[in-house]
């Protein structure tokens, strides 16, 4: 497994993405908008992980309703495993509440699945399969 990247709740994109291209310098990424998920991003590569500032497109978008009950900070850490229906169906086995019990496609266009956070200390997981 890998971290693939982690997912940073912001309310905004304009105050936080100077913030973190003065951390890393570096610039960030072209802002991508992932509709299906309500949610702006901007990423930034760190070695073989990304950081990507999530801003919700609205006020009752996922990213909006985190922040409203949590406030900024981070929203999901995403690994990569190598096959991701056989991980799915483990964790269930042991007792995992996955939100996603089969592979979607994501915005990218990889498979991905999210396990609640309920069973993970809080923590969102993304499960994305590697390529
Ligand atoms: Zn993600």
């Amino acid at each position: 497994m890998k971290v693939h990247h982690l997912g940073v709740a912001v309310e905004s994109l304009a105050h936080t993405v100077p913030v973190f291209e003065t951390l890393l310098g570096q610039k960030a990424g072209p802002v991508e908008t992932v509709a299906e998920q309500q949610v702006r991003v901007a990423s930034f590569r760190v070695g073989e992980s990304r950081l990507e500032l999530l801003e919700g497109t609205s006020e009752d978008s996922p990213v909006a309703r985190f922040i409203s009950k949590r406030g900024q900070g981070i929203h999901h850490v995403a690994l990569t495993v190598p096959d991701l229906a056989d991980t799915l169906r483990t964790l269930e086995r042991q007792g995992f509440r996955l939100i996603d019990r089969a592979p979607r496609v994501g915005a990218g266009g990889e498979r991905i699945a999210f396990v609640h956070p309920a069973s993970v200390a809080g923590v969102l997981m993304e499960l994305i399969e590697e390529p």
